[in-house]
């Protein structure tokens, strides 16, 4: 057995930026900043999930760029309902068919117009360190993310019936089918488990959380460690709660102040 070098790294400052998802899993595993056993708490998500449309003329709406419409009219109830129309390729994965009725819905994916319908979760989860040092995550969608999906699946709905649309196609087990605006509403009342929608996510938030509070988050407002002098974290994980919009302004932003407070402390 041969001995391993040894290197010894001396910073005025270090700073871990690795995303909300690897960030508590190193500090996990260098058993460091967990006292408060917050390392890896309050993740939360923004659930996603996605209606179809077809209508009567050409959409194509992977032409464009994917996110350049939006309705923002249900963000104070938490509902952001974006443009998210596939390319061919993955237009197939999107839609909650299979045999004949996918490929006859395939044949007119030009006619066929995709949204996603984005929610602020109260729920929260966890990062975990799983076998073999694997991210494991769990997280339980409630009661609340399941009327906030199921409204705004229903109200982009009734927008693309408003729109023209001849069949509405939201994202969930069983491939429901929507005829036209009249059955929005019994489609809306029946309340669906958590295992009935198809979800996704792209912002996972809040593993190292900041706040004043060393019981309850991990950095503090300057973004140092409370159990680290020096260690830094400035990613998604601080963000201390889902801010209900796409994230990555927000994450520049607080960045942007650490880069500034950082330097102000070492320059
Ligand atoms: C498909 C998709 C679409 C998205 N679209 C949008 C959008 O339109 N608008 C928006 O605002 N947000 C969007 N997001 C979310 C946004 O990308 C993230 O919220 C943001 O990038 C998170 O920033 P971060 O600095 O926390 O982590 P990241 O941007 O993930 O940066 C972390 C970095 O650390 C590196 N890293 C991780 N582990 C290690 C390691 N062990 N060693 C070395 N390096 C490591 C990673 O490679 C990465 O470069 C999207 C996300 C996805 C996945």
């Amino acid at each position: 057995m041969t001995d391993r070098p040894e290197t010894h790294v001396r910073a005025r400052a270090v700073v871990l930026a690795g995303g909300a998802i690897p960030s508590p899993l190193f500090l996990l595993s260098q058993d460091l900043c967990n006292a408060s056993g917050q390392v890896g708490r309050n993740l939360s998500l923004h659930p996603a999930t996605a209606v179809s449309a077809l209508f009567d003329e050409p959409i194509r709406g992977y032409e464009t760029a994917l996110q350049g419409y939006g309705v923002d009219q249900f963000h104070r109830d938490g509902i952001l309902l974006l443009g998210a129309s596939p390319p061919l390729s993955l237009g197939a994965a999107m839609l909650p068919f299979n045999g004949r009725r996918l490929t006859e819905i395939m044949d007119r994916f030009d006619q066929v117009c995709t949204f996603g319908v984005m929610i602020e979760d109260e729920s929260r989860g966890r990062v975990r360190r799983g076998p073999g040092g694997r991210p494991l995550l769990t997280y339980w969608i409630g009661e609340h993310e399941r009327d906030r999906l199921q409204r705004g699946m229903a109200r982009l709905a009734e927008i693309y019936f408003a729109a023209g649309a001849r069949r509405v196609m939201p994202m969930m087990a069983g491939a429901p089918i929507l005829e036209n605006a009249g059955e929005v509403t019994a489609w809306e009342a029946r309340k669906r488990r958590a295992a009935e929608f198809f979800l996704t996510s792209f912002h996972p938030l809040g593993t190292c959380r900041m706040g004043s509070d060393p019981r309850k988050s991990v950095v503090g407002l300057d973004h140092q460690t409370h159990a680290v002098r020096d260690l830094y974290i400035v990613d998604g994980s601080t963000v201390p709660g889902p801010p209900a919009v796409n994230p990555q302004e927000t994450i520049m932003a607080m960045a942007h102040r650490a880069s500034e407070l950082l330097a102000a402390r070492l320059t």
